[in-house]
């Protein structure tokens, strides 16, 4: 085989591109190194799964999205417990919907457990050099071409290239081409994008600076402890130590605030410097203070990067001010009087490719054998990008293989949420994923993931054996407790009935019912059964609109079909269906601006 030939060549070792080699690899890649049929083409390998901004997995739904990706098979949640500095349960006192694991990761050694795994990993190839251009025959994917003059065929290809497509980077006035601090920008490959016939467009986002813990006054702090009880994010991850650091929390004051806002004039978010749209629930210290002007305070996370290193991210002051600025700034909070600034913040602008140019699969609908998955497709956040490239990974090697592709419903994933967000509605600013924008939540949640979605990871072939034989173990013992609960009987009720009054606990009930007390079984079945039985009123409502909405993505939308010829059609409404191209019936409800009687007009051009 020509050394220079593969089947899938990812581009960009981010988060995505982690995850999307390690599938392709997994799936397709040989079981040699040497004949490696995936390469992963990264500008620096020495920065592969680099953090760009904070030193932390999971958190709100994005802790969901990390178990979703461990029940499909995917590697970031492994990498997160190998290296997970302190666990937080978010929402752990609100109801199991919303609950959310988040994990505080040692920067360094994340990067160093990922690159390693990849290293290892059988039939993937790593290149260090700058992807610039794609080259197609016809309308497939036909080779990557590198800086260096290196041309590497292949049949698919998938980009993932984050903040990296012609990044400038923003101090105060500076500004300078970057893909992020210390590392160049992709120049080239934005139009050999653009010259495939992809739409590019701008966004922006920031980073705060970091600081040396040593310099820093704790006893002015407030302390932030880990979970004693942590929940780890890998489904098999054995439980054991490891090194539970403590976070800490200070505030801005009203002198700060009046700082920043006598130097607005220096910030090149408000001088026109800075002209695309950064991420709305990530705004940057100068937005904060201009955006909620009658806040007197604001918090300040201070949180830990590694065991080995005294570096300290501050999160809650991302900024671009200038460096002098971030000096009075950082000197003006309470215990970082005397902070040493080891880095200063900066903001980055970099090309993104709007969503609504891919499909659901992730593949672009431009050109075959073409994905694009993480930043590069407008969201922000590593949980975001691994999610998608794990996605576009199996897609890229099920099409190779002329198996149909994954495509998760928003009643199945929170990864199904956010594709089905990109493609359908597009995003005009960094796009993150919340609870609030999944319909299903009581359904989505965090601690069933290997439920909903492990059959899946299976089928695709990223589920182990031991993986799978534990899922079965966990439906077993599930199905058998729930048989325990609906067979026996306290005067005249079920325990089931008994457990879903709000006053009774699992304990409270094994407490009076030796059956119950002399069951074995382990406390993530248990927890199971007990949300079960006791949101099962919910659920059932739930499952009854997942089962209306459903009807409704079945009814699938041939992907030839010509819009201009549906009459009766609005023109609004012609225009936007042609552009998004849904998969489904359901789909196209989704679109912004098509309604209902769209949709009967539709209807009857499919049924005819
Ligand atoms: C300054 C800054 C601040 C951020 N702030 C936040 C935040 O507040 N909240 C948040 O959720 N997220 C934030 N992020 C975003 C977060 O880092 C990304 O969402 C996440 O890393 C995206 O993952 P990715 O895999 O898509 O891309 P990245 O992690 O950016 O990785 C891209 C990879 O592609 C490689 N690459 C790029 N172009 C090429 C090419 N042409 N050829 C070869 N290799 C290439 C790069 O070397 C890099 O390895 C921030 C990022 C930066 C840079």
């Amino acid at each position: 085989m020509n050394e220079d030939a593969f089947d899938i060549v990812v581009v960009g070792g981010g988060h995505a591109g982690c995850e999307a080699a390690l599938a392709a690899a997994r799936l397709v890649g040989s079981s040699t190194r040497l004949g490696a049929r995936v390469a992963l083409v990264t500008i620096r390998a020495d920065t592969i799964a680099q953090m760009s901004c904070n030193p932390a997995i999971g958190g709100l739904a994005k802790g969901q999205m990390v178990r979703e990706i461990d029940a499909l098979g995917g590697q970031m949640a492994r990498t997160t417990d190998a290296t997970a500095l302190q666990y937080r349960l978010l929402n752990r006192s609100k109801g199991p919907a919303v609950r959310s694991p988040r994990a505080q990761c040692d920067r360094h050694a994340y990067a160093r457990a990922m690159q390693e795994t990849l290293r290892g990993q059988t039939g993937l190839e790593i290149i260090e050099d700058v992807a610039c251009d794609i080259e197609t025959a016809g309308d497939r994917v036909a080779a990557v071409r590198c800086e260096s003059g290196r041309r590497l065929a292949t049949r698919a290809a998938i980009v993932t290239t984050g903040t990296f497509l012609r990044g400038v980077l923003h101090v105060g006035t500076k500004m300078w081409p970057g893909g992020r601090i210390g590392e160049p920008a992709a120049e080239n490959l934005s139009a050999g994008l653009a010259r495939l016939g992809l739409v590019l467009g701008r966004l922006k986002t920031g980073t705060p600076p970091r600081v040396d813990g040593r310099t820093l006054d704790y006893a002015h702090m407030q302390e932030q402890p880990p979970d004693p009880d942590p929940v780890r994010f890998s489904f098999g991850w054995p439980d054991g130590p490891f090194p539970n650091v403590s976070c800490w929390i200070t505030e801005t004051t009203p002198e700060v605030h009046e700082l920043i806002r006598a130097n607005l004039d220096r910030a090149p978010l408000y001088t026109g410097q800075i002209r695309s749209t950064g991420p709305r629930y990530c705004p940057s210290l100068e937005t904060k203070i201009v955006r909620f002007a009658d806040r007197r305070r604001h918090q300040v996370f201070l949180e830990p990067e590694g065991r080995d290193t005294p570096v300290v991210y501050c999160n809650g002051l991302s900024t671009s001010l200038p460096e002098d600025v971030q000096d009075r700034v950082v000197h003006g909070i309470p215990g970082m009087e005397r902070a040493a600034i080891l880095r200063y913040g900066y903001a980055i602008e970099y090309d993104f490719v709007p969503p609504t140019q891919i499909q659901p699969t992730l593949e672009t609908k431009a050109v075959r054998g073409l994905y694009l998955a993480g930043q590069i497709n407008g969201t922000s956040g590593y949980e975001e990008a691994a999610g998608q490239g794990l996605l576009a990974g199996i897609n890229a090697a099920r099409a190779l293989q002329g198996r149909p592709p994954i495509v998760l419903g928003r009643d199945q994933a929170y990864l199904g949420v956010l594709v089905d967000d990109l493609v359908t509605k597009g995003t005009e600013e960094p796009y993150r994923m919340f609870t609030s924008l999944a319909e299903y939540r009581l359904v989505l949640r965090h601690d069933n993931a290997d439920r909903r979605l492990t059959p899946v990871g299976r089928e695709v072939g990223l589920v182990a054996d031991e993986a799978w034989r534990r899922l079965e173990a966990k439906e077993r013992e599930i199905a058998e407790t729930r048989a325990l609960l609906r067979r026996v009987r306290v005067e005249g009720r079920t325990l089931e009935d008994l457990l879903r009054r709000p006053d009774v606990t699992w304990e409270s009930l094994a407490a009076d019912v030796p059956d119950l007390a002399a069951l074995v079984i382990s406390p993530e079945a248990r927890e199971q059964v007990v949300i079960e039985a006791k949101y099962a009123g919910y659920l059932v409502r739930q499952s009854a609109q997942i089962e209306r909405a459903r009807k409704m993505e079945d009814r699938l939308i041939p992907p030839e079909l010509d819009y201009a010829a549906v009459t009766h059609l609005r023109t609004e409404a012609r225009e936007k269906l042609a552009r998004v191209r849904p998969r489904s019936m359901g789909q196209a409800a989704r679109i912004a601006g098509i309604g209902p009687s769209d949709l009967a007009v539709l209807m009857i051009h499919l049924k005819r």
